[in-house]
């Protein structure tokens, strides 16, 4: 299966950030390219305990509503010295107002002197009208660092440091920031099955 120029694809989701750096990635192929926020539905409760499976049912939910092919991304920051967390709750730590910068420093606080090392992990799901559906997994280890840094990116980018970089992603472009990224690495294999080069 393969998607060409011209075909429709809805993203699944209401996350600005999101939606920024997968329009960005998709700006080659001369896709039609929509998103579940702009087109006014509501956001499913993501109720499974896995990436792959949330990414699964935002898509799922977004092709059934709209009738298109839909692409989720289900994310989060991985913090081993935190038993995983926040892991697939990442969206919740900022409370009901998803206020980011005490997400941030709940991690910041809750690591105290424990390793700072941690992971993002990216799963991203694309389902057809059919019923046909692929996931596409991606990973950025780095470590985590306070005060926060940087403007750009958004969620935990500003106290993320990629391996082998000394910028936050908060300090970095979307162009920077795709060299490296989670999103991005799953997005490289996305690309290998579904898009033309
Ligand atoms: P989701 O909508 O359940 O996938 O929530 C993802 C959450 O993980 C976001 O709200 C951010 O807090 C965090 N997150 C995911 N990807 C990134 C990223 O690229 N940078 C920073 N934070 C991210």
């Amino acid at each position: 299966m393969k998607l060409k120029s011209g075909d429709t694809l809805i993203l699944a989701t209401h996350n600005p950030g999101k939606l920024s750096e997968i329009s960005a990635l998709l700006s080659p192929y001369g896709l039609l390219i929509g998103s579940s926020g702009n087109l006014g539905l509501e956001e499913p409760e993501e109720t499974e305990d896995t990436f792959s499976e949330n990414a699964l049912l935002k898509a799922r939910f977004v092709s059934s509503k709209t009738g298109h092919i839909a692409l989720a991304d289900d994310s989060g920051l991985v913090v081993p010295a935190l038993n995983g967390q926040p892991g697939v709750y990442s969206a919740r730590w900022g409370g009901l107002e998803k206020n980011q910068q005490l997400a941030n420093k709940k991690v910041i606080d809750l690591l105290q002197d424990k390793p700072r090392n941690a992971h993002f992990v990216c799963f991203l799901a694309i389902v057809w009208p059919n019923g046909d559906e692929m996931t596409f997994e991606g990973k950025s280890h780095g470590f985590l660092t306070w005060p926060e840094r940087g403007e750009l990116g958004f969620g935990f980018d500003p106290i993320f440091i990629p391996n082998g970089d000394s910028r936050t992603y908060g300090e970095m472009t979307k162009l920077e920031k795709s060299q490296t990224s989670h999103r991005s690495q799953a997005f490289a294999k996305f690309k290998d099955q579904l898009l033309n080069a």
